[in-house]
């Protein structure tokens, strides 16, 4: 055996996620690890929570980082949230809305599927027959930042929905945090969660969550167990809210947790309303580069998500050729197409440290030369 150590070449992170992570968040990592119920430690944690109840914008006590990556917050959302029999409405217009489809399932609810197409946002109307339809309705979910496509959804008015027919709403932000605008209390959301590797460009592997206390309810009255242990809040509420002293529920990952505070607290520094503006004001700088590659979004300009940027892939240029020319060539990673767009579009992910004009002069001329 001639093993050595792991050094992974420096890339340039614009694909659909993981994004960048800066210096600053990896020294953070690279601290000493210390024990999970040291109170210091626990002191971290109380301010990971006020960190993300300020990128959510809410004063949600359960509001936390679940230890696995957004798979594993949407799967805690629909584990908590649906009882047996639940009826579940989800508006999908992507490849995330599927997934949804299948964890409903998989707890024992009845999935609704209200199907708009890749690309497209949220047919509001479409959602509102189907209330009508079923009126027994428990919950709407919805994507926020669809990455698959590119397209923004509007929570608000999806949550309004919901609640003007006595449901819950469950978001997926997962690409949508520090990117674009979220309010989680000034919307009303009952149930959301995140990603760490996206906007927030911290490592993956971690899911901020966040719940009011109308979907917090809702759990203590379940009438059935929560069908799986790792994720179920009430066990986890003692761990995270737990005043007084915490008890085991699992070891935490801690040094992930460092980097996540560091990351979030780059975020408070810069503020949420400059980061979406940052986000903002670069995507239209690489939409500019693109025209003058003559090379197109698939979303709709008002619907775009300025964190995800879906092109279509140029006539005549070979689509994994280019990609691993892009990144043998120029350390640069972007993202293929998925589900139905595989083979049609690239994804262009402006997430967190990776939206900046650097990154951004580096794609454009890079793309220039391998297409
Ligand atoms: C990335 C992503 C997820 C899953 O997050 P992982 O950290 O990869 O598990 C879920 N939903 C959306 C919209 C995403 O973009």
């Amino acid at each position: 055996m001639n093993q050595k150590s792991f050094i992974p070449p420096h890339r340039t992170l614009m694909g659909p996620g993981p994004s960048d992570v800066s210096e600053r968040v990896l020294k953070a990592m690279a601290r000493p690890t210390i024990g999970h119920l040291d109170p210091i430690f626990i002191q971290m944690m109380d301010e990971i929570k006020k960190l993300l109840q300020y990128a959510f914008q809410t004063n949600n006590e359960l509001t936390f980082a679940v230890s696995a990556p957004g798979m594993a917050g949407m799967e805690c959302c629909f584990a908590n949230l649906v009882e047996p029999d639940d009826k579940v409405i989800i508006a999908k217009n992507g490849f995330f809305g599927e997934r949804m489809k299948e964890n409903v399932e998989r707890f024992g609810g009845i999935p609704i599927v209200i199907d708009d197409d890749w690309g497209n946002k949220v047919d509001l109307n479409k959602i509102e027959e189907a209330l009508k339809e079923h009126p027994d309705t428990k919950i709407i979910a919805s994507v926020h930042a669809e990455t698959s496509t590119g397209a923004l959804t509007d929570p608000q008015s999806i949550t309004k929905l919901a609640h003007d027919y006595g449901c819950l709403s469950i978001v997926d932000t997962v690409t949508g945090l520090a990117g674009v605008p979220l309010m989680v209390d000034d919307w009303n959301i009952d149930a959301i969660y995140s990603g760490t590797q996206k906007c927030l460009s911290a490592s993956p592997g971690l899911s901020p969550i966040s719940f009011s206390e109308a979907a917090k309810e809702k759990i203590k009255n379940r009438k059935s167990k929560v069908k799986s242990w790792f994720l179920d809040l009430n066990l986890i509420m003692s761990y995270w809210e737990g005043e007084g002293g915490r008890s085991y529920h699992h070891t935490a990952p801690i040094n992930a947790l460092y980097g996540l505070h560091e990351a979030l607290l780059i975020l408070k520094e810069e503020g949420l309303e400059n980061s979406w503006k940052r986000h903002k004001d670069n995507h239209l700088l690489l939409k500019q580069g693109l025209e003058k590659l003559n090379i197109g979004f698939l979303v709709n300009e008002e619907d775009r998500l300025p964190q995800l940027n879906a092109i279509y892939i140029p006539e005549g240029v070979n689509d994994l050729e280019t990609r691993q020319k892009l990144l043998n060539d120029f350390n640069l990673e972007i993202g293929a197409g998925l589900g139905v767009l595989a083979g049609k579009v690239w994804r262009i992910g402006l997430m967190g440290q990776s939206s900046n004009k650097i990154n951004i002069e580096h794609c454009l001329s890079s793309l220039s030369k391998a297409i």
